[in-house]
């Protein structure tokens, strides 16, 4: 499985509001298994390891001569997986790295 970056608040979040939601229709039960299940769930989140958030840079690449559809004579070109774009986006579109001289 790829190392993607998520949002640990936004997922421990997401987790309460869903438990918070099924609260209502259990018994007292089923609402205090719920609970320690949540809980749980909780720690695992919070006790998760991190991953490094790997980086590349946009390079620009003189196209030599030739211009793209849009008129430019050059590119940009991911330092990591060498794909082209047209703009210095936050992450590369092919491999996901985040650019540390990102433009937009
Ligand atoms: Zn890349």
């Amino acid at each position: 499985m790829d190392q993607d970056l998520i949002s640990r608040e936004a997922l421990i979040e997401a987790v309460f509001d869903h438990c918070v939601s099924m609260s209502v229709c259990l018994s007292k039960e089923e609402y205090d298994g719920m609970k320690r299940m949540r809980d749980a769930i909780m720690d695992d989140i919070e006790n998760a390891p991190k991953v490094e958030r790997e980086e590349a840079e946009w390079k620009t690449v003189i196209l030599g001569g030739s211009m793209t559809h849009d008129g430019h004579e050059h590119r940009e070109e991911c330092s990591a997986c060498h794909k082209k774009n047209e703009s210095k986006t936050r992450y590369c579109p092919n491999c996901g790295k985040h650019m540390r001289n990102a433009e937009v």
